[in-house]
């Protein structure tokens, strides 16, 4: 996934309205699996930062033993194995695993629920902003994506 600037005055308002679907799907998605992978047991989750870790390359990037996508927004640790995965696959996972193995797993996030939804809402507003006042250098912009 691409980091966008949401803030940038200068995003293009065509790029935003691609990426509105794509967030509400993801908002909708990380509920959904993150409400069953604590309903399978998994009690303990962290906060992590992955770009404060630029020096501790290893640390830096994260894929799912399974499916090999690198992992982002959240993920599954099972800090016992030092195995990660993504949401889906941590379903799979954890409907198999013993209850001792699900002791140890953590789930990771870098963005809360919450604040998924205040970037939809950020990508609204923008999306929503009247064409033609604010400044004609705004216009502009659009034109030279
Ligand atoms: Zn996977």
């Amino acid at each position: 996934m691409t980091h966008f600037n949401f803030q940038d005055q200068h995003t293009c308002r065509a790029t935003l309205k691609i990426i509105k679907p794509l967030l509400e799907k993801l908002r909708d998605v990380e509920y959904v699996q993150r409400t069953m992978i604590t309903d399978l047991g998994v009690k303990s989750n962290e906060r992590i930062s992955l770009r404060n870790d630029k020096k501790n390359q290893v640390e830096d990037e994260y894929e799912c033993e399974v499916c090999s996508a690198n992992l982002y927004v959240s993920f599954l640790c099972d800090v016992k194995e030092d195995t990660y995965f993504c949401l889906e696959h941590a379903i799979e996972y954890l409907q198999k695993a013993k209850q001792q193995q699900k002791r140890a797993c953590k789930l990771l996030f870098t963005h809360s629920k919450e604040e998924i939804s205040s970037l939809i809402k950020i990508v609204n507003q923008r999306i929503q902003e009247p064409d033609d006042t604010s400044s004609d250098s705004s216009g502009l912009y659009l034109f030279r994506y």
